[in-house]
C-alpha cells in the first residue's frame, strides 16, 4: 500500500510513465522504443527523471521475459509483476502504487495512446494542471459497435453520477504529484479508474488527440467485459437505479390504485361477471418481472458491499524490480 508520509510525491522533477500489460508480447517492444525517444526529449526539454514501471498483469504469454529484456536495456525501467491477472484497473493501481516521488502518467500498452504526446502533458502538468486527460476525438480501427456502445455509455453515466466524468476519456492520463497521493487514497476494490480520477478533481484540463489502432495483438475487452465495465461504472458512481426502482414502484402502485377503483365502480354499477384471466395473467407477469429487476438491482450494491466488507488487498505480486536509476533515489 502506499505510504502515506508526508513528504510523499515531494520532489516534483520525476515523472513516471505506467502501463499495464496483459499479453502484450508483441506490442511491447514496438512500443518501449517510441516511449524511450520520448522520454529522452522531456527529460531534456522539461529537466525530468523520466521513469518507466511497466505491470504484468498475470499475463500468460511472453509477456514477462520480454519485460525484463527491455529493463535490462534501459535503466529507467522498473517491473511489477502480479501474482495473477486482476484487470486493467487493479494493474494500473498497483502500478501508481509503486511511484513514491513526482507525477505519474498512464498510457496503454498496445500503442493506441500514441506516447509521442507525452510532451503535450508535460507542458499541461508544468503550467498547473493536476489532471491532465487525453480525449479522444476520433478511434481508428474499432467497429461502429464499439464506438457507438463507447459513446452511449460515456452520455449515460454522465447523466446519472454527480462525479465529473469527461466524455470519451480513457486512462491515458497525467496525474500531477498531489492527484496522485489523493487517488492513492481511494482504496475501493471496484476501481471504476475514470470515475475515480474524476472524484479526485483539482485543475483539470483535457488534451484532444486521435486514437490510434492497436500495434499489435488484440483487444483484451470483449464485449461482455465491456458491459461488466459499464455496469461496474454506474453501481460505483450512481445510486440512480435503486432511486429508479423506488419511482417505478410508486407509479405502478398508483396504476394499480386507479385500476382497482375502476374495478370497484365498474361492480358496483354493471355488477360483477367473472372474466379477466388474461389481464390478470398479464398484470401478475408484469409486476412479477419488475420485482425481480429491482432486487437484481439491489442484489447488484449489495454484492458490491460484500466484497468491500471482506477488506482484502486489492492485488498481490509476485516481483517487484525497482529501476536501477539514472539519477539520484530509486524508484
Ligand atoms: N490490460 C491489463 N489487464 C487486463 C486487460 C488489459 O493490464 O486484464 C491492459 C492491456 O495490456 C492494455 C490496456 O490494458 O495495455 C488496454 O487494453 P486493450 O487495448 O485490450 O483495451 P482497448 O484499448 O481495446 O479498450
Ligand atoms: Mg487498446
Amino acid at each position: 500500500m502506499r505510504p502515506m508520509s508526508a513528504d510523499t510525491h515531494a520532489t516534483d522533477n520525476r515523472l513516471t510513465v505506467v502501463v499495464a500489460a496483459f499479453n502484450e508480447a508483441e506490442s511491447l517492444p514496438v512500443l518501449q522504443p517510441r516511449l524511450a525517444a520520448v522520454l529522452d526529449d522531456v527529460a531534456a526539454t522539461h529537466g525530468l527523471d523520466c521513469r518507466v514501471v511497466y505491470v504484468d498483469d498475470g499475463s500468460t504469454d511472453a509477456t514477462w521475459s520480454v519485460l525484463q529484456a527491455l529493463a535490462a536495456g534501459d535503466r529507467r525501467i522498473a517491473l511489477l509483476r502480479l501474482s495473477r491477472n486482476f484487470g486493467k484497473e487493479l494493474a494500473l493501481t498497483a502500478g501508481l502504487d509503486h511511484v513514491d516521488q513526482g507525477a505519474a502518467l498512464i498510457l496503454d500498452a498496445d500503442g493506441q495512446d500514441p506516447p509521442e504526446l507525452i510532451p503535450r502533458f508535460v507542458e499541461q502538468w508544468r503550467c498547473g494542471y493536476d489532471d491532465v486527460f487525453g480525449t479522444r476525438i476520433e478511434r481508428e480501427g474499432e467497429g461502429w459497435l464499439k464506438r457507438g456502445s463507447a459513446h452511449a455509455f460515456y452520455r449515460v453515466i454522465g447523466r446519472l453520477s454527480k462525479t465529473p466524468i469527461p466524455a470519451d476519456t480513457g486512462d491515458f492520463r497525467l496525474l500531477s504529484p498531489r492527484a496522485l497521493a489523493a487517488l492513492g487514497r481511494l482504496r475501493e476494490r471496484h476501481r471504476f479508474m475514470k470515475g475515480l480520477f474524476g472524484w479526485v478533481g483539482f485543475n483539470r484540463v483535457a488534451v484532444p488527440y486521435h486514437r490510434e489502432p492497436r500495434v499489435a495483438g488484440t483487444s483484451k475487452f470483449s464485449y461482455w467485459r465491456l458491459w461488466n465495465l459499464a455496469l461496474e461504472a454506474i453501481t460505483s458512481f450512481s445510486t440512480a437505479p435503486l432511486r429508479l426502482a423506488t419511482y417505478l414502484g410508486l407509479l405502478t402502485a398508483m396504476v394499480a390504485f386507479g385500476y382497482g377503483v375502476w374495478v370497484v365502480v365498474k361492480a358496483l354499477a354493471f355488477g360483477d361477471p367473472v372474466q379477466g384471466w388474461p389481464t390478470m395473467m398479464a398484470v401478475i407477469l408484469f409486476l412479477g418481472g419488475v420485482q425481480l429487476i429491482a432486487l437484481g438491482l439491489i442484489g447488484e450494491y449489495l454484492g458490491r458491499l460484500y466484497d468491500e466488507s471482506k477488506q482484502r488487498p486489492l492485488y498481490l505480486i509476485d516481483t517487484w524490480r525497482p529501476a536501477s536509476g539514472v539519477s539520484s533515489g530509486q524508484v
